[in-house]
Formats: structure tokens, C-alpha cells, sequence
């Protein structure tokens, strides 16, 4: 897949990294996450909410995951909007189409009159959760794939070359992995590679997978418009 690019010229962390003829190149190692939020704003502007369309005031400024990370919804520009707090801890584990959706729910439950319509709007709520709720198990059991399916790669690991550097968690992020492993026998979160196959994130998922022989389980999206040049 391709990942959204801002306007030309764009240069992070002095030349680190820079879009040329709308492709990424990187120079140097940098943390592709800070990358990915910096290009977020640059794209999507600081001022104003995604959801919720008010002002953002610089204090209350997030990104915010359309695919959850919970899901392994990656840190890269097509999953990001720039979001008020208030919205982003609203919308919590769901779906950019489901927060959309309970948005919708609430302004009609305020708008009804009759007890009659104020339990119809209640039960339309109450159906939304219990929805929600199912589609969010089968997405954490790995029953269903929680990332679009056009985002993922199916070829050859082992091309990856994994670049290990100093500031690299072992730690939380690893035991992360793990938990969900032992849970439910997946990894929600997708590792994400250039185009020249250089990992740029998800490298506590490759430390587990080849720590646990699980490199099967092991999702790839690759940034064909990201190259890395070090
Ligand atoms: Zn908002």
C-alpha cells in the first residue's frame, strides 16, 4: 500500500526523513511513529476535529487511530485524524465507522419528546453496545481480521532485514505481544516495512514471532512509497 504523503517540500528532523517525487525517503533511523503523528498534523491541520468538527484548543490535541491500536491498527497517515481529547477518549476501542454511528444514536436520543421514543432511542443504543461488543470479541480472538485486507501483504518474510537500535524497547512492549498471544493465539498488530523491505515498526512482533517460531502468524504491511535509505 501506498501511505499518504504531505505537500512537498516536507523534511523531518533535519533531512532524517523527506518526501521527494511522493515518495519517503528515509536517511536515517528516526522513530517512524513520531514520523507518521508529524505527517498526520502537517496533513490533517491542528484546528480542528475529525468527529466532531469543533476548534481544537493546542492543549486538548491528539491523533487518533481510525482502526484502533488495539486492533493493531498501525500508526501510519491513512489511519490518523487529528481528533479533540474529548473524542478520542470517547471513541476508545471502536471503529471510525462505529463512533460515527453511536454519534448519531446520541443526537437522536436527544432529540425525542415521547417516553415512547425515549425507550425506542434507549433500545437503539442498547443494540449498538451488544453489536459492538460481539464484533470486538471475534476481532480480539482473531476470528475476524481487524485490518482491511488491502493493507496487508501475503509474500516472503524473510526478506525483512530487522535493523535493531539503541533506544529499542525490550520491555512492555514485548510482554504486550505476548499476553495477547497467550490469549487468543494472535498478534493484532501488523508489522510495517518499506519498500525495500527494512522493518520501521513492529519490532517487538518479530522479536516474539522468532523467539516463539511464530513467524506465521506475523502480519506485513509494506509502504511501497516508503524507501530506506541507510
Ligand atoms: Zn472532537
Amino acid at each position: 500500500m501506498n501511505i499518504i504523503l504531505p505537500n512537498e517540500p516536507y523534511s523531518f528532523e533535519d533531512g532524517a526523513a523527506v518526501v521527494e517525487g511522493n515518495i519517503l525517503y528515509l536517511y536515517r533511523p528516526i522513530d517512524f511513529d513520531d514520523l507518521m503523528i508529524e505527517m498526520s498534523y502537517a496533513i490533517n491541520g491542528r484546528d480542528t476535529c475529525y468527529y466532531c468538527g469543533k476548534k481544537i484548543h493546542p492543549s486538548k490535541l491528539t491523533v487518533d487511530h481510525r482502526v484502533p491500536a488495539c486492533f493493531g491498527g498501525p500508526t501510519i497517515t491513512n489511519n490518523l485524524v487529528s481528533a479533540c481529547k474529548h473524542c478520542n477518549s470517547r471513541k476508545g476501542n471502536l471503529y471510525e465507522d462505529e463512533y460515527w454511528r453511536l454519534l448519531k444514536l446520541e443526537k437522536n436520543a436527544e432529540k425525542v419528546a415521547t417516553p415512547e421514543e425515549k425507550s425506542q432511542a434507549k433500545a437503539a443504543l442498547d443494540a449498538f453496545w451488544t453489536d459492538v461488543k460481539e464484533k470486538q470479541e471475534e476481532r480480539f480472538n482473531g476470528s475476524v481480521e481487524p485490518l482491511p485486507e488491502d493493507w496487508l501483504y501475503h509474500g516472503n518474510l524473510n526478506v525483512i532485514t530487522m535493523r535493531y537500535r539503541l533506544n529499542d524497547p525490550i520491555g512492555t512492549g514485548f510482554k504486550r505481544v505476548k499476553s495477547r498471544y497467550k490469549k487468543s493465539k494472535t498478534i493484532l498488530r501488523a508489522v510495517l516495512v518499506s519498500s525495500n523491505k527494512h522493518l520501521l515498526s513492529g519490532f517487538n512482533v518479530c522479536l516474539f514471532a522468532k523467539v516463539g517460531s511464530h513467524s506465521d502468524l506475523v502480519k506485513v504491511i509494506v509502504l511501497e512509497n516508503v524507501v530506506c535509505m541507510y
